[in-house]
């Protein structure tokens, strides 16, 4: 080999290994830390209690199975480029039908065969696993509990509870993370971050990042029966494709891979796969739990698939069958299982009502909020969780905020439960609010969402 030869070898190798190196100019969305009460053990601590109590009311597939084995695959592809600290992923599916995804604190990762069924392509699908991966990098979910406890109470007295965290001295302090629960649902800057970093975690594993939001806008254009639950846990921070465009200009142009022979081969699978609604998942738990929601609704007043319809002079709305309503179509009613609800008092269903506001030309959100104010005035304990949400009813701008309260109903120990309400606003006319309360305690919420929503989606406003 002659000298010259050497050189010009030299110099090759040099620009080759220039060209390959990441170039420093292209940055990634540094993952934030915020304020957290969580120790990393208890960070994985209550993740670890939240997946075996998604294991033992959801449908979710065996380890071994080839589903579970490809979105594991496809997952450790991912977590392979997340950034910040590493946690221990561990990816499962859950036999739902409703498109949704979950993650829990400290790396546990739920897909629900819906999404699976849904995604196009496999950069669909790694866009929504991606997006969770986020939440896990971000700890989301414990960051905005250790947020909603220190409203509650002093960071010491937090921080000594946290201590000897158990599952049921969290529970106490209000606080449970799994499918649903207050803080798997995600604040709009939550759910740009995740974009943002999800946009990286796609690049970096040679998908196309756009996907994820192509999937996301689909779900949402296409509306229907299956989408709504995911926006619910994800609400849409505004313009997602936009922000992805805008980070992806942030990065090298690259050539993406394409969906891999084992994606086409899932897909043939899950095609002939049957998969639960919410709703089913829900009367399964429930005869799991021995007739009963929690013991306390008796078999007869869980709410039956098929349902009547109320017209009231001012919306109209279906209710499971079995249910009853108080009140008539001019007046405030309560809709619930009998032994949950009453004329007056209502610990199980939904109170619908009419809000006059100060200013009849008020927005929306000042409404809604002259709203919040005068229901606390009858319930000093009601506090707000997290934001309040943009969302759909009925074809029409309504909001939705998630509150805590009192339940009149009594733990194992006779002593008061946590409530959970749920309130949607939804402009009535000459400038009146018509609102909707959904009510039932905390732990038994989650039961009777699917039910919920599902009578949400059959309003309509007149
Ligand atoms: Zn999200």
């Amino acid at each position: 080999m002659s000298a010259h030869n050497r050189i010009f070898r030299t110099i090759a190798l040099f620009l080759a290994v220039c060209l390959a190196a990441p170039l420093p100019v292209f940055a990634r969305y540094r993952p934030t830390q915020g304020s957290n009460a969580f120790s990393r053990e208890q960070e994985l601590q209550a993740g670890q209690e939240a997946s075996a109590d998604v294991l033992k009311k959801m449908p979710v597939l065996p380890d071994g199975d080839p589903v579970t084995l490809y979105i594991q695959h496809l997952g450790a592809q991912l977590t392979a480029h997340a950034p910040g600290e590493q946690w221990p992923y561990h990816f499962r599916v859950v036999n739902q039908k409703e498109i949704n995804a979950f993650a829990l604190p400290g790396g546990p990762i739920f897909v629900n065969m819906g999404t699976i069924q849904a995604a196009d392509n496999e950069a669909e699908l790694a866009g929504v696993m991606a997006h969770e991966i986020s939440h896990v990098v971000q700890r989301h979910a414990t960051r905005a509990a250790t947020k909603q406890m220190n409203v509650q109470m002093p960071l010491q007295i937090l921080g000594a509870l946290l201590g000897r965290s158990t599952v049921g001295q969290l529970a106490a302090a209000g606080i449970s993370f799994g499918a649903g629960s207050y803080f798997m649902k995600n604040s709009r800057q939550n759910e740009s971050e995740a974009d943002l970093i999800g946009t990286d975690i796609m690049y970096d594993a040679g998908y196309n990042p756009r996907a994820m939001a192509d999937f996301f806008t689909k779900l949402e254009k296409e509306g229907g029966a299956n989408g709504p639950q995911f926006f619910s846990d994800h609400p849409n921070p505004g313009n997602r494709a936009g922000s992805v465009e805008k980070e992806v200009r942030t990065l090298a142009a690259k050539s993406y891979r394409g969906s891999s022979a084992e994606f086409a081969q899932i897909k043939q699978r899950v095609v002939g796969i049957k998969a639960l609604t919410a709703q089913e998942i829900a009367a399964q738990a429930q005869q799991q739990q021995g007739q009963s929601v929690k013991g306390r609704l008796p078999a007869a007043e869980f709410p039956s698939r098929s349902v009547r319809t109320f017209n009231h002079n001012l919306f109209q709305i279906s209710y499971p069958e079995n249910w009853r309503v108080f009140g008539d179509k001019t007046s405030s009613v309560n809709i619930g299982p009998a032994s949950g609800v009453s004329e007056s008092a209502i610990a199980y269903g939904v109170l619908i009502s009419d809000f006059q506001p100060e200013n009849q030309n008020a927005p929306l959100d000042a409404a809604t909020h002259e709203l919040l104010n005068s229901l606390r005035q009858s319930n000093q304990d009601m506090k707000q969780v997290g934001h309040d949400e943009d969302i759909r009813v009925s074809g029409i701008n309504a909001k939705s905020v998630d509150l805590i309260a009192t339940s009149p109903v009594k733990d194992a120990n006779g002593q008061p439960q946590r409530e959970r309400d749920w309130l949607v606003t939804v402009p009535g006319r000459n400038g009146n609010l018509t609102y909707l309360v959904f009510i039932a305690p905390d732990s038994d919420f989650n039961t009777l969402r699917p039910t919920f929503e599902q009578m949400l989606r059959a309003l309509r406003v007149k």
